[in-house]
């Protein structure tokens, strides 16, 4: 990241898939208009329905490559066999900005954020419990025969990840985990050494913060 400061969160969301980790993006950036998401490249073919610079930068392989020789992604790992990346540019102008963005990316990705980032924020999702797990993900309708239990191996490799992250939230209801998400994120833009920038602006001087934030 460049040595301006920043003060927006990059807010890093992962976890296992069905763990619903999509659907508490979509409730977290329809009910706050505070917070952005990331958009990341992917090598992955469309979904149906799936919009180009909405949902995914999809890129070819040679377009991704290049990408990654220019430095221009901020993490990037391969997900089930198709690359994926965080694009520099549109995050860095945000946190500039004082914007906080949401990244759903997994573990690897997650994982580099924080290394090129020592503000962002990592929180990882659970689901209530495996069987729980395998029901959502066996309720979507697209594990062929016999995927189930590679399915549930992903899953249990992504959630060995999880106690590195800053924060666990358990999906037992949508509204909850929505709440918690967004309560993490409140306060963790009121920590000291966060909100240290934001009151060099307001002029107001406090004893000990010198050289903090
Ligand atoms: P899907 O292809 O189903 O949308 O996503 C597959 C996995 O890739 C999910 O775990 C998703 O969070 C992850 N992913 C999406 N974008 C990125 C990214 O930019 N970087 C990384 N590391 N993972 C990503």
């Amino acid at each position: 990241m460049s040595s301006k400061p920043s003060t927006g969160i990059p807010v890093v969301l992962s976890g296992p898939s069905g763990a619903g980790k999509t659907t508490i993006q979509k409730q977290l950036l329809s009910r706050y208009q505070d917070l952005v998401p990331s958009i990341s490249a992917t090598t992955r073919p469309p979904r149906p329905g799936e919009v180009h610079g909405k949902d995914y930068l999809f890129l070819s392989e040679p377009e991704f490559q290049s990408g990654i020789e220019q430095n221009l992604f901020l993490e990037h790992a391969q997900v089930h066999g198709h690359f994926y990346g965080t694009p520099k540019g549109p995050l860095e102008e945000h946190l500039h900005l004082g914007v906080d963005v949401l990244l759903v990316i997994d573990v690897q990705g997650g994982l580099q954020i924080r290394s090129a980032c020592t503000e962002s924020l990592l929180i990882f999702l659970l689901p209530p419990s495996m069987a729980d797990l395998a029901k959502r993900i066996d309720s979507r309708g697209d594990v062929p025969p016999g995927e189930m239990q590679v399915r549930l191996r992903n899953a249990e490799w992504e959630m060995s990840f999880a106690t590195q992250y800053d924060y666990l939230v358990i999906n037992r209801n949508l509204d909850e985990a929505v709440s918690q998400v967004r309560s993490i994120l409140v306060a963790d833009r009121c920590r000291t050494q966060r909100a240290v920038r934001r009151i060099h602006h307001l002029g107001i001087d406090l004893p000990g913060l010198e050289g903090r934030g």
